[in-house]
This record gives C-alpha cells, structure tokens and sequence, in this order.
C-alpha cells in the first residue's frame, strides 16, 4: 500500500529587536557571560510587571502581512503556566484566544508544483532561559528569557519533507527581508507534527511531535526516520503508535518518546492580567504595511527580468545581504545583470580565496558602483576592476584612490597591442592555420597565447576584438 504523510509545522523565530519583550534588557545576543542581560522583570522577581515592547508587535504584523494573514486589530496576552527551572515565573506569556496574526497563506514552489500551505496562526511569545551543566553542577542563564518570538503555526498541509525545507527556506529569506529576524542558527527553531495515512484517506493517522530542531538537515532527516516508522508500525504492526512527543538525536538520526503529548488543560492557561490588550488601529495598520518589502516572488520576477540568471537569483534570495547590496549598487546607476556578476562571480572568488563566504562580503554600494562604473566607462579594463575589488574587500581602502595610486588608469596604446599581437600570431603560425581550415577550438589557443604575452596590461575584450579582426581576415 501507499502511504501519504501529513505535516504541519509550529516555527519559532527569534525577532530582531534591541531588547527583550516586556523590559529594556538588551537581546541575549549581545551578553558575554551567563546572565549579563537580566534584570528584575525578565528574571521573575516579584512585584515586577512586564511592559510591552512595540516594536514586537510590528515585526510580528509584518509577519503576518508577508504571509497573508488577518491581523487582529485586538489582541491579548495570556499565561502558559509549567514549572521548569529555566523559567523564571512559573509560566510563560503567550497568546492563546486571541493571536495576532491568522489565516494565512504561503504559495510553495516544488518539484511537483505550486502547493499552498495554509497559515493558521502567528503568535508572540516570549523565549525562555537555558540551562548550562558545569561539572556535575547544573546552572541556569536566564540571557534568553523573554527575548521575543513569534511562532507560526501552520495546517497540517505539507505533503513531503522537501515541501517543508521550501517552506523553511522561504520563510528565512522573507524575515530576513522584512527585518524580522536573521534566522540564524538556533534563531529558527521547529516543532514537525507528523502523521501518515493510506494515500487517497482523509482520515488523520496517529499524530507524533517531535520537538525543537534548530537544523534544516535535522528536521530533514527526522521527518524521513519518523515516517518511515509510522508506516512499519501500521505496515508491519512493530510497535503501537501513540501520541506523544518525540526527540530526534542527531548522532542515531533516531527519534525517542519524551512524554505524552500535553493538551491546552494540561497549562492552566488563562488571560495575563498584568497586559492590556493592543489594540492596532487603521493608522498604525497602514504604517507597518507601508514598510513591508517586495514579496519575494516579487523580486525574483524582478531579478529575472534584468536578465540575471536563475542561479544568480538562487544565491541572492538566500542571501539577503548580498540583494539588498545589489539593489543599493542598481539604484546608484549600475546594470542589476552586470552588478550580478561582480558580486556573484568576482566578489565571491575573491572572498573564497581568503576563505570567506557570500554572507562575509563587506563593501559599501558606492564602493562597488565608483568600480563598476570606471569599468563600465572604459578608464580601466575589467581585470584592473577586479584588482581593486579585492583590495577593497582585503584591506578596505578607497577604490578611486588605489586605482590613481596604482596608475590602473592608464591606457594601453593598442598599437603596442597589435604589435606583440603579431608577434603571437607568427609564433602560433600552426593555430592559426588550423583555425583558418576550420578548426574553431584553434582560435582559444590563440586567444590565450595573446593574454599570456600581454599579461594584464589590456582589456580582455579589446584582446578578442583586435584578434578577431586579424585573423579571420
Ligand atoms: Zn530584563
């Protein structure tokens, strides 16, 4: 028999915000040594009250406006209480009867085609502590507690792991987009709810949760162990399948039971009195719209258009600080295509020969623009322009200056070009009657004997343009 599995996700994702949720404690990024960014309120003391960070409130809207939610113009906190030393009072805040953002949609594109994956909810929360094992001692840090999350909350619509790895993807290259989060590692955390069922039934099977996976490769390698132990359980009758909540450990590439899953009674939830509710008006509303990005889809289309090539425009949507940089440099003046290919191709080899990656590309738009438009105007030849991308990129000095310094500026006569040219051509007499009978590969040989003996001192296009004039005449 065939078996359909069936995915729903809850995602966590650490905001980007200056501070923690309900105090002024900076985010727990910024703390050195355990418990550097704590104060009474984020560390439970009594009498303190939180007070909300807006802020929060508009990242977690963009959100919700990126992933075609309902905002609720009314929403409210309310108290998820357990007992676990890494939470200060007792309980978590949350919101359960009314959640900011829900019923959303996200359009996915697969392999199999476009699936839509249906958003139920997004709500805010906050983070809570961890703890550290020192020795045979165990500590707490409360630096995380109350930094701020929103969860996204989807319907059980995912029908495939690599429909969720798109989905997860997406989601990073929105909220990095739209300020929302970085979503590094660790700052995007999963819950997978998995059941599996007869293809063609609409019936739910038993439904297993496995818990906080920070790695895309994890939650890959979880959802394809976990499926494939429902279906021996129904298939071949291994074990019984209960509900409960699983852990997956990344050395077995296992699955393990942790406990029941818990139900809302299980929490006691109940209003968090200490919060007023918020109340987002039409003013407010259409300021956090105004500031949401391009849609991602949006600006693939865009890339395409300008003729960057679907790789290109792969890199640059993972990559948020490499297109942001890329629509700074076209603002200034450039080609999208051709400042493209400086970042993709010559900023990224540069980077790897110091063993760098795309992600440490560190150079202002009007840097790379002043480059690429002395290029483009014809004052240096491309391999100068690369020089003094790398120079930029290596020590940070200023690219008009390097190039005076270094007389990259200065032309080449061509008629010094064509005579060593000549030259070349007498040398490679055989090439150059093998091309002249027809044998095209010939001409490369040529082509590179000429750069070989005029080293750096010419532009690459004049070389091919010069060559070709000589020798098909
Ligand atoms: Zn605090």
């Amino acid at each position: 028999m065939n078996y359909e599995m069936v995915i729903g996700l809850e995602t966590h994702v650490e905001l980007n915000t200056k501070s923690k949720i309900f105090c002024s404690c900076g985010g727990h990024s910024s703390a050195n040594e355990p418990n550097d960014c704590v104060c009474p309120a984020c560390s439970g003391m009594p009498g303190m009250l939180p007070v909300m960070n807006k802020k929060v409130v508009e990242l977690a809207v963009t959100a919700g406006l990126m992933l075609n939610c309902e905002i609720s113009r009314y929403t409210t906190f309310d108290k998820k209480n357990y007992y676990y030393p890494d939470l200060p009072c007792a309980y978590q805040i949350t919101q359960l009867n009314h959640p900011i953002c829900t019923n959303g949609v996200v359009t996915l594109k697969t392999s199999a085609g476009k699936r839509d994956i249906r958003i139920k909810q997004i709500h805010m929360e906050e983070d809570a502590g961890k703890l550290v094992h020192v020795g045979k001692a165990t500590c707490v840090d409360f630096n995380r507690t109350s930094v701020p999350l929103i969860e996204i909350v989807t319907q059980p619509d995912f029908r495939s792991a690599e429909e969720v790895l798109t989905y997860l993807n997406k989601l990073k290259s929105m909220f990095r987009s739209g300020g929302i989060s970085e979503c590094e590692e660790g700052a995007m955390r999963c819950d997978v709810n998995i059941s599996v069922r007869p293809e063609g039934s609409t019936e739910f099977g038993v439904r297993t949760e496995i818990k906080n996976m920070a790695s895309f490769e994890a939650i890959e390698k979880a959802i394809r162990f976990e499926v494939q132990r429902h279906i021996d359980a129904i298939e071949f009758e291994t074990e019984e399948l209960v509900q409960e909540t699983r852990r997956y450990d990344d050395a077995t590439g296992k699955t393990f039971a942790m406990r029941n899953k818990e139900t809302e009674a299980d929490y006691r939830y109940f209003p968090d009195a200490n919060l007023m509710p918020i109340i987002i008006d039409d003013e407010w509303l259409e300021q956090i719209k105004a500031a949401v990005p391009e849609e991602v889809d949006a600006k693939v289309d865009t890339y395409k258009e300008a003729g960057i090539s679907e790789k290109e425009v792969d890199m640059l949507i993972a990559n948020h600080n490499a297109s942001k940089l890329l629509d700074e440099v076209v603002s200034l003046g450039c080609g999208a295509k051709n400042v493209a290919g400086w970042i993709l191709t010559d900023a990224v080899s540069i980077l790897r020969k110091n063993g760098k990656l795309l992600g440490d590309l560190d150079i202002s738009a009007e840097d790379l623009a002043a480059i690429i438009k002395l290029v483009d105007d014809g004052e240096i030849n491309r391999v100068s322009g690369r020089k003094i991308l790398a120079a930029v990129i290596e020590e940070g000095v200023d690219p008009i200056a390097y190039c005076k310094d270094n007389k990259l500026d200065e032309k080449v006569d061509t008629t010094v070009i064509e005579e060593i040219m000549d030259k070349v051509l007498i040398e490679n007499a055989q090439a150059l009657e093998d091309y002249r009978n027809g044998k095209v590969k010939a001409k490369q040989a040529l082509f590179g004997a000429c750069m070989r003996a005029l080293k750096n001192t010419a532009d690459t296009d004049i070389i091919k343009e010069l060559l070709e004039r000589k020798i098909d005449n």
